[in-house]
């Protein structure tokens, strides 16, 4: 089936085609050596399109067109105006969101009516919350000096950005950078990832439509290594920004230094703990870490993939997480995304799905670990399904406690009492996110601040607020995105210094 039959398939009620080239200047162009990316459907292994991939040439256009927008139309529009284009393209996304969940449905194999619609809720609500951030989180201040003397800071765009970002949410990670940078006054030129580049495409299109000046938003989709690459070496990008493997973002640090120095902010990879003391609330935390681990089928940065759970409650605790993902999450049932009652959609891709299978081989054959799956890797699919796979009484030193699976695959084990259990969660090289169980409010305070993670959630797990600041600590990255300072880490401070004596 071609893409535009999927398109027009009446439960998704599409009316016409997707976009497939790089966006540049307000248009949509084939690359200079028209080559192209085929993209696929994870929940049924069949090929969707091809889009244009950008080599180091296209890059450089993109770049010149920000430049160009910058210089002589976005560095001049004011903030409040700038806030006023956001609105606009607020109320665009909405209007159109029914297709742009469809759109990601297709291209990332999530679930249509929970998790592609949940994106879109998101990406609406932070698209307003940027919008009026635009002429408040870009104030400065006035700092009192010696009688005669006192200096302004003022909070300015660096120019041009560039955005890396990666498959496990195409939309609402473009969307976390996009709108804040915008806010602060940048133009951008933005790569997505390479299995999941149309909706980004689809979208960029609406901001010419609310509005925004030509050269504002470019979309080079392409090969990391290549566009990516590009982006981060170009000697007239600002700053970088990027969401993806620590691997990868190691990298881009290196070129960002090599080239120009240009700032980073590096968004990577996660091994985050949920711990679950004896006195919590079992249900509650059952529900919300089978959710942390499960939600987009594991595929999270912040995904709950180390569960310890205190001795005296561990067997029952197993036991209600083992029920509750039977009777919740039902995996299996229902294969196809754009079902109602498809809970657990297929990840991303081939790679993706050796890669995590390989780990559960690992864990069974060289490791020896105990299993439990919980549902059947389907028979008759050619989509990429795995089911909620734990492993249990896991070792600390074991590769699946340190290592990112990144699907529906955790381990679980036992801890004794509060100083054991923040040993264990904090025994990890990352430091993104991580969670605590316990109706004590001593014991959730001290955890909070003895934890090494950029978000402590205490009796939740990956309820992400868009007005709360996101990052990592350690190898899970550098800066902060969401709140304010998802406008701040796109300005610099400038320091001005009156003298106001007559000498
Ligand atoms: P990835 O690092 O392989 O790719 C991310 C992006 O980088 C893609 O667009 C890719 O094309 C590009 N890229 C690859 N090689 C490059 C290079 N040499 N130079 C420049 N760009 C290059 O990551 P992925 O597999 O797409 O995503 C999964 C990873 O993302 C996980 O580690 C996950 O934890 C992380 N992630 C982190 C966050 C966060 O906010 N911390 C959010 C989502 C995902």
């Amino acid at each position: 089936m071609s893409l535009f039959e999927i398109l027009n398939a009446p439960q998704v009620g599409w009316d016409d085609k997707v976009p497939v080239g790089l966006f540049i200047g307000n248009e949509y162009v084939a690359s200079e050596g028209n080559e192209k990316i085929d993209t696929f459907n994870p929940a049924t292994g069949e090929k969707l399109t091809s889009f244009y991939a950008a080599g180091v040439n296209d890059v450089d256009k993109a770049v010149k067109a920000a430049r160009k927008c910058y210089k002589t139309v976005w560095s001049k529009t004011s903030a409040e105006d700038r806030g006023k284009l956001l609105y606009r393209l607020g109320e665009l996304i909405e209007k159109n969101r029914h297709k742009l969940a469809a759109l990601e449905t297709l291209d990332s194999g999530k679930p249509y009516h929970s998790n592609a619609q949940g994106d879109l809720d998101q990406i609406i609500q932070l698209t307003r919350y940027f919008a009026g951030g635009a002429d408040k989180y870009t104030k400065g201040q006035t700092v009192p000096l010696k009688h005669e003397k006192y200096a302004l800071t003022f909070k300015v765009p660096y120019g041009v950005v560039g955005q890396v970002i990666p498959w496990n949410y195409p939309l609402a990670m473009a969307s976390w950078k996009i709108q804040g940078c915008l806010a602060a006054g940048n133009t951008i030129v933005i790569k997505p990832a390479e299995n999941t580049s149309l909706s980004l495409l689809y979208m960029a299109q609406l901001f010419t439509e609310a509005g925004f000046p030509s050269g504002v938003l470019n979309v080079v989709p392409g090969l990391g290594s290549v566009a990516g690459a590009a982006l981060a070496n170009h000697p007239d990008v600002d700053k970088i920004a990027f969401t993806g493997s620590t691997a990868v973002g190691q990298k881009i640090m290196q070129i960002a230094a090599q080239s120009n120095l240009k700032d980073v902010t590096l968004e990577c990879g996660g091994k985050s703990p949920a711990v679950v003391f004896d006195d919590a609330d079992l249900d509650n935390s059952v529900e919300w870490i089978a959710g942390g681990i499960l939600y987009n089928s594991g595929q999270n940065c912040t995904a709950n993939s180390r569960i310890y759970v205190q001795e005296t409650i561990y067997d029952e605790f197993l036991k209600k997480f083992k029920s509750h993902i039977q009777s919740e999450w039902r995996f299996g049932t229902r294969l196809d995304p754009f079902d109602k009652e498809c809970t657990l959609g297929p990840v991303i891709s081939e790679v993706q799905y050796k890669k995590i299978r390989a780990y559960v081989d690992h864990g069974v054959n060289e490791e020896k670990l105990n299993i439990i799956t919980l549902g059947d890797f389907p028979a008759n699919s050619k989509g990429y399904f795995i089911p909620p796979i734990f492993f249990t009484d896991v070792p600390q030193i074991s590769k699946l406690n340190k290592e990112e699976i990144f699907g529906p695959v955790a381990v679980i084990s036992k801890f004794k009492d509060y100083d054991e259990a923040i040993e264990l969660a904090n025994d990890t090289a990352y430091g993104l996110a991580s969670a605590v169980f316990t109706e004590n409010i001593r014991l959730a305070n001290r955890f909070v601040r003895d934890i090494n993670a950029g978000t402590v959630w205490v009796n939740s797990s990956n309820d992400e607020e868009i007005s709360v600041p996101f990052g990592g600590f350690k190898s899970s990255g550098i800066g902060r995105e969401l709140g304010e300072s998802g406008v701040t880490a796109y300005c610099q401070t400038k320091a001005a210094h009156f003298n106001i004596s007559d000498y």
